[in-house]
């Protein structure tokens, strides 16, 4: 049973801990800390202010799941946001926590509002919805905010900035009086002082500091990478270092255990630590990675605590760690005792915002790299295998039961097609190019892709695959084309190319059955900034590419030479 006591001891009981197992978080980021407690204790207003990525939308989100009763017909809290690519995510990440069937759903400008309106009748108890869209609703009466218990402003601070203000005043003074408050900020510029001055009683202020420390003794670098290809630029990175000695870093257990998955599958000798892994089992396996019987640690920031190990060549933060001192925390595990190592960080978009502060706070150069192509992975890859060619061969002895069975062969084949031959069979296709899947900078992405809504989930039957089927047949997109497929119990996310996203919506629409849309584009990549960039938070499950990234890559070179030991 995977562990939660921290969170336990904030005061969350069973079904939201359920919850959180299955998300697989280890500890609460320190906002949740500081909200979870005071919102489950008492009835206090709250100003809570921690930088992006940091985990906002669960320290509201968990008390909120935590105290709601399901089915009461009116809304029992409103979350506003600035974007509706906003008002998507954090519904998305609430309905991931939800066990109690309660239901969210999101409320933005630019959807069918007859479609709204349906939903709204049906009942929902969190509305996440942008403040424009809102009032609309509260203005002509068709929304009813007279039972409210929970009022948040996520993202205040973008909310002012985009001129919201008076919508959001308005809001606030046209809701019900007695519910709680909870205003959530990244900055707190002084507009927010006097909004909550106004419209807040009894405010109590959570603040995460954020410390600005130096880590300058690693070398720094990131690749911006898709969500769905962050696993493909590890594998790159390990194939292109001659010894790769390295611990990996993911923010969740789910995370961990995932990638040492699909690390093992693929033939790469790695261990995975974190919370719910035993103390013997712990020790065993920081035995076998300090005498280098593996080369890849996978580990959570809790986990990684207190591992003493000197000479790691790389750090990997697949994901970026809660705060910016966690980074300094991972990175400064390589670089020990003179030795040099380097910190990589992975950013997909939805870590960009993250990381820009990340970056201003760690007072040293972060550099962008682009990630080693196919070819340079190859090339590495042949010259790899001459070596150990070139070794054996020198090694008295070592063909001698060999050499009978040579000669049969060539006088079967020329000598290149023999050759050929023997090393696709020791290969397989780790040396073909098209093995590789083509890994996009997400930058690409920000401008190039959109994402729809599509009013199908679960209840209607449907899987990520089945719905992946589904496109490729009614819109005729292929597989490359489709990603970041997530599946929830009414509705369904995907991410298109932005040039298609039109049609595709077009093609959809016209299976949908009375007036009631079945797909909607939620965001423009190239739209608002919030909006750009972060489109990929929370699902990131590769559907669309499972079946090119599978193969079976097992037999890989140089399995004796040198400490890059792999599983047979
Ligand atoms: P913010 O609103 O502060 O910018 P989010 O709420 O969007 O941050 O969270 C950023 C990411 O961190 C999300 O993917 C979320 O699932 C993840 N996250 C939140 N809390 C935790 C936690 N305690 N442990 C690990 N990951 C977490
Ligand atoms: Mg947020």
């Amino acid at each position: 049973m995977t562990k939660v006591e921290e969170f336990q001891a904030l005061g969350l009981t069973e079904v939201t801990l359920e919850a959180i197992r299955e998300k697989g978080f280890e500890t609460p980021s320190p906002i949740q800390k500081l909200t979870i407690p005071v919102l489950l204790r008492n009835e206090n207003d709250i100003i809570a202010q921690a930088q992006t990525g940091t985990g906002k939308t669960a320290a509201f989100g968990l008390p909120i799941l935590e105290q709601i009763k399901s089915g009461k017909g009116l809304p029992q809290a409103l979350v506003l946001v600035p974007t509706r690519e906003l008002a998507l995510q954090v519904t998305e990440e609430l309905i991931s926590l939800n066990r109690k069937k309660i239901s969210i759903a999101p409320i933005y400008g630019g959807a069918s509002m007859s479609e709204q309106l349906r939903r709204i009748k049906r009942g929902i108890d969190i509305v996440v919805g942008t403040p424009g869209r809102i009032l609309d609703h509260i203005r002509r009466s068709t929304i009813d905010f007279s039972q409210l218990k929970w009022l948040v402003l996520d993202e205040a601070d973008e909310m002012l900035d985009m001129g919201f203000i008076e919508d959001v005043e308005e809001i606030m003074a046209a809701t019900n009086q007695t519910k709680r408050t909870m205003l959530f900020s990244a900055t707190m510029p002084q507009r927010i002082a006097v909004l909550s001055k106004k419209y807040m009683r009894d405010t109590e202020i959570l603040k995460v500091e954020s410390k600005q420390i130096t880590a300058d003794l690693t070398d720094q670098i990131y690749f911006e990478v898709r969500e769905c290809d962050k696993f493909d630029a590890l594998t790159r990175i390990i194939d292109v270092e001659s010894e790769f000695y390295g611990i990996v870093f993911s923010r969740t257990k789910v995370g961990v255990d995932e990638i040492v998955n699909r690390l093992l599958e693929r033939g790469y000798a790695a261990e995975g630590l974190h919370g719910d892994v035993s103390q013997a089992q712990r020790e065993k396996i920081l035995r076998k990675f300090k005498r280098k019987a593996v080369n890849i640690l996978v580990a959570t920031d809790v986990a990684a605590r207190g591992i003493d190990v000197n000479n790691l060549t790389h750090v990997i933060n697949y994901s970026l760690p809660q705060d910016t001192e966690s980074y300094v925390h991972r990175i400064g595990r390589t670089g020990r005792a003179g030795n040099q190592g380097t910190a990589i960080t992975f950013i997909s978009n939805s870590e960009y915002r993250q990381f820009t502060a990340l970056k201003r706070e760690v007072k040293s150069e972060i550099r962008k790299q682009q990630l080693p192509s196919a070819e340079d992975v190859i090339e590495i890859k042949r010259n790899k295998i001459k070596d150990d060619l070139q070794e054996i061969v020198g090694g008295e002895g070592l063909i001698n039961n060999y050499k009978t069975m040579a000669g049969e062969i060539l006088e079967q084949y020329p000598p290149e097609v023999a050759m050929a031959a023997l090393l696709k069979l020791a290969f397989k296709n780790e040396l073909e190019p098209d093995t590789y899947p083509e890994v996009r900078s997400f930058s690409v992405d920000r401008k190039g892709t959109a994402r729809l809504f599509i009013a199908v989930g679960r209840v209607d039957g449907f899987t990520a695959p089945k719905l992946v089927e589904m496109l490729k047949r009614e819109t005729g997109l292929n597989d490359s084309k489709i990603d970041d497929v997530r599946i929830l119990d009414n509705f369904s996310f995907v991410t298109v190319p932005f040039a298609e996203a039109e049609a595709v919506t077009r093609q959809l629409n016209k299976l949908s059955h009375g007036n009631q849309p079945l797909a909607e584009i939620a965001k423009d990549g190239a739209g608002n900034r919030s909006g750009g960039e972060r489109s990929s938070r929370g699902g990131g499950r590769r559907v669309a590419y499972g079946s090119r990234a599978g193969g079976d890559r097992r037999r890989s070179f140089g399995g004796g030479s040198g400490d890059r030991k792999r599983k047979r």
